[in-house]
């Protein structure tokens, strides 16, 4: 032991301040290389050959064997274009989620000077001595020099079952296998120890492995897998159009090159080469502002599975409430109940067991802020009001021995030494004491025998105070001998005198009602699963709105007799159920009960125990204020406000993604419609009726027009309504049969019928009749370059009408203000500009084949947008008439 910190230069009181800072300056701060730095030309190369480029390249390198070098170089642009957005948006992507570590700083605990000092773990460095203690993170790779800790190497091994670790021998081997030596990444599952720092950063055995592996690739979601799936489905249709196009032009009486040309453009147009990292970059936006709301969600996809919750596990402290907690009512077997500022005579016997039995910190001008345990800061307050020396300092000193709180047991003791001789202190849940005691507590200092009278009065005490939604515990004392201080905890826990019970308030947060009132009216189902009593649970959850339509109440013990099918029918019947007395084990059942029957189940959980159930759960959710390092590494999302009302925002900002996605996508799908119906009449009228749009155009409106609007889609603000639906069932695709009506049946059909009698409208003008020749050199060339130009100006105004459109899904564009998304106004003021330009400009009349148009034709196409709004709107209005509140339920 002294050899390694004669080698680290420590002791075992840890490194002072000045030393501390020296070496972090030194060593740099204990952080993994960052990743992926230099591998941005890797990751745009990528975009330019994933497969849908490279079937743009291959339409391209057609396109050139045609010997239309302008379309190619026109294809090449669009690839590289599209690249460049894609690459952007994808960075802009995992940056929001590498952002998010800023919201969950870890921290640890370190002895500085002797003192134990809680410090950012970036901050630690070698020499360190760090305090381990369950449920935390270890920061860094060290030895052990004191005490004995499970740890949990998955992270390093893979192998999940915690491994033993204890300071002391240091056989030669493997490090990961030595007995003494833990590692960062890894989690400490049981027990405490103290270990010396002898890597940090990069020296540290994670450190290299992250090295090694590089980048760690981002995960697909189920969401993206759809859209990929889609976007080459679409392709395929892209492939097939064009080259049926191609026989059909012939015939049309094109030339190969021709018909070729625009088999090229048709493929172009419709390849949905865009869709994914818009969709990518629209669930990192979600992250992100989930993230400032409080709700700290640690991989994109979980954003689409949240939307989709339908069932919600909560704790009841701190989650309900606001885990404050206030010594309300003290009852004793002397002198029943009182409250705790006014009946001094009850509280003396409880104080000296609250004194002793702690594990607390109160705040004090010399010591620093406090720290612990709620329950036991209120039950500390109490031995504080009462006169008595509640220091940390002094407990330590007259402590013998501890057996800390089990949340099995649901009870704690110590053996202190007292001016009245050595003594066990129990408190915690009224029956884990109760049943340990033998006798309660006289007004006058002696002791009578429990007896069934007894203990009936105590547990009517205990119905009461708990009804009106207090924590209620018990405390216990009794003398102790010497054989207490080496005995089994089923020893020194028995034989107990009652003193008495406090009741301890914790308000529910103000925020909670409101919030399982939108949950309800969003169809989510909140359960409470507490490890308190029932009578507590019942009132603090009525108190908050939970069991509106119905509650049960069921006990840790009958949960335990309930056999699968029994589970099952109980969660599948309706109405809300609080279970109360729960150990952490039975969460994971519960939550797999859940999952069985069909629920998307959102649960939370803080303590070590709740681990398996957070990870079993679709959305697990920890407390980042107050839970521990284990919980938030095996949670999907993490409340740095530990506050319930942030999981029913975190649900809405889930559902407003995913209705987001479902908005751009029938954006982009509608102006296919416009685009291929002047092929089509091209070719089913044998070419009498010229092709209303050129190649060049089609790519115009692809490329130039747009991404943005669509990129804009993606943050639209919450639809009205939007929770006071259903919740989406887990097995529907993003996109839905009706989805595809709306964006090529309404908008689609509207749009082609208006463009393309704007284009037959400017050639009939000109006095065109079917099969009139408008080639170069024809009479009628210019009219047939006005039309064509006509039909480009009329889908982007379409397009602009089917924006508008696509805000909602329901609701009218009224309700939601023309306003309310000024990135959609940018997007179609650049899609304007772009518009003005290739229609204006020389040089770009000349690429893409369009001529000026004049003021009235213009003026007539603007009318396009909002007639295509229009029918969406009013499709919109059939639809809300025709079922009134068809999505509504009460739980
Ligand atoms: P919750 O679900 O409300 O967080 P816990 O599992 O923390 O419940 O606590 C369960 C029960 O254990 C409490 O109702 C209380 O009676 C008891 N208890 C909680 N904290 C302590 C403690 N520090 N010491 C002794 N008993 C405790
Ligand atoms: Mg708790």
């Amino acid at each position: 032991m002294e050899r390694v910190f004669h080698e680290l230069r420590s002791g075992p009181a840890g490194l002072d301040d000045r030393d501390a800072a020296r070496r972090l300056r030194v060593q740099g701060p204990n952080a993994l290389p960052a990743r992926g730095g230099a591998s941005w030309p890797r990751a745009l190369g990528r975009q330019l050959v994933h497969p849908l480029a490279l079937l743009l390249w291959a339409a391209a390198g057609l396109a050139l064997v045609a010997g239309t070098p302008v379309l190619a170089a026109a294809v090449v642009v669009v690839v590289v274009l599209n690249a460049g957005l894609a690459f952007w948006q994808e960075q802009h992507a995992e940056h929001a989620v590498a952002a998010l570590e800023a919201y969950l700083p870890v921290r640890t605990r370190v002895l500085r000077g002797g003192v134990a000092r809680e410090i950012p773990a970036s901050e630690v460095v070698t020499g360190d001595v760090v305090l381990l203690v369950e449920g935390a993170a270890v920061p860094a790779d060290g030895r052990l020099v004191d005490g004995a800790v499970q740890v949990d190497l998955s992270a390093l091994t893979g192998e999940s079952v915690p491994v033993a670790r204890r300071a002391g021998t240091h056989p030669p081997g493997p490090p990961l296998e030595a007995p003494d030596l833990v590692f960062r990444g890894t989690t400490c599952t049981a027990g405490a120890a103290r270990a010396v720092v002898t890597g940090t950063g990069a020296h540290t055995e994670i450190g290299r492995i992250a090295a090694l592996t590089g980048h760690v690739g981002h995960h697909e979601s189920p969401l993206e897998t759809q859209v990929r799936r889609v976007a080459w489905l679409i392709a395929a249709v892209a492939v097939g159009t064009g080259a049926a196009f191609l026989p059909i032009g012939l015939l049309a009486g094109l030339s190969f090159t021709a018909a070729l040309v625009f088999a090229i453009g048709l493929l172009v147009a419709n390849v949905p080469e865009g869709l994914l990292p818009t969709i990518t970059l629209a669930l990192a936006a979600g992250v992100r502002s989930l993230a400032r709301r409080g709700a700290v969600v640690r991989r994109l996809s979980a954003v689409e599975t949240l939307g989709s919750t339908t069932v919600i596990c909560t704790d009841k402290t701190g989650t309900l409430t606001e885990n404050r907690m206030h010594p309300q009512a003290v009852w004793t077997p002397a002198g029943g109940r009182g409250r705790p500022d006014q009946d001094a005579d009850r509280v003396p016997v409880l104080a000296r067991v609250a004194q002793r039995c702690s594990e607390a910190d109160l705040p004090d001008p010399a010591v620093g802020p406090g720290s612990g345990d709620p329950t036991e800061l209120a039950l500390l307050a109490l031995a504080a009001a009462a006169g008595l020396d509640t220091r940390a300092a002094t407990r330590e000193r007259d402590r013998r021995a501890v057996h800390p709180f089990d949340p099995v047991l649901t009870r704690m003791s110590t053996v202190d030494t007292t001016p009245a001789g050595t003594a066990v202190h129990t408190k915690g849940a009224v029956e884990a004491v109760l049943g340990r005691c033998t006798a309660v507590r006289r007004a006058d200092g002696g002791e009578d025998p429990l007896d069934t009278d007894g203990r009936a009065a105590v547990l009517a005490a205990t119905a009461e105070l708990a009804g009106e939604g207090l924590r209620v515990l018990a405390l216990a004392g009794r003398p102790a001998s010497d054989a207490d201080l080496t005995a089994a905890r089923e020893d020194v826990e028995s034989g107990l005198v009652l003193e008495g019970l406090v009741g301890l308030l914790d308000r529910p947060r103000a925020s909670v009602a409101p919030a399982v009132a939108r949950c309800h009216a969003a169809g989510i189902t909140v359960h409470v699963v507490t490890g308190d009593h029932p009578v507590t649970a019942e009132a603090v959850a009525r108190s908050v709105g939970i069991g509106a339509g119905g509650l049960r109440v069921v006990g840790g013990d009958v949960l335990a007799s309930m056999r699968e099918r029994e589970l099952d029918e109980l969660l599948a019947a309706d109405g809300e159920i609080v279970f109360a007395r729960v150990a952490p084990e039975q969460k994971l059942r519960i939550v797999e009960a859940l999952v069985h029957v069909g629920e998307v189940v959102a649960v939370t959980g803080d303590g070590v125990n709740d681990a398996p159930a957070l990870r079993r759960a679709d959305i697990g959710v920890a407390m980042g204020a107050s839970g521990t390092d284990v919980a938030r590494e095996a949670a999907t999302m993490v409340l740095t406000d530990d506050d319930f009302a942030t999981i029913e925002r975190a649900v809405a900002a889930g559902r407003r993604v995913y209705e987001n996605v479902r908005k751009f996508v029938v954006y982009i799908f509608a102006h296919a419609v416009p685009e291929v119906v002047p092929f089509l009449l091209f070719a089913l009228s044998g070419g009498a009726v010229p092709l209303g749009l050129t190649v060049l155009q089609i790519l115009a409106i692809d490329l130039g027009t747009e991404t943005l609007p669509a990129l804009a889609l993606g943050r639209e603000p919450a639809e009205p309504g939007l929770m006071s639906r259903r919740p989406r069932p887990r097995t529907e695709g993003v996109i839905r049969a009706r989805m595809l009506w709306r964006a090529w049946g309404v908008l689609g059909v509207t749009s082609a019928v208006l463009t393309t009698g704007a284009f037959l409208l400017v050639l009939l003008r000109a006095g065109w009749s079917p099969g009139a020749p408008t080639g170069p050199g024809a009479a009628l060339h210019h009219a047939y370059l006005e039309a064509t130009t006509a039909t480009f100006v009329g889908i982007v105004a379409c397009q602009i009408g089917t924006a508008f459109a696509a805000r909602t899904e329901h609701a009218s564009l009224r309700t939601v203000g023309l306003t309310s998304n000024p990135l959609l106004w940018w997007g179609i003021g650049f899609e304007v500009l772009v518009t003005a330009a290739v229609v204006y400009l020389p040089v770009a009349q000349r690429i893409v084949g369009t001529v000026a148009l004049d003021a009235a034709t213009v003026a007539l196409l603007l009318v396009c947008a909002p007639v295509v709004w229009g029918v969406d709107e009013l499709d919109r209005w059939r639809r809300r008439r025709a079922e009134p509140g068809q999505e509504r339920r009460t739980p």
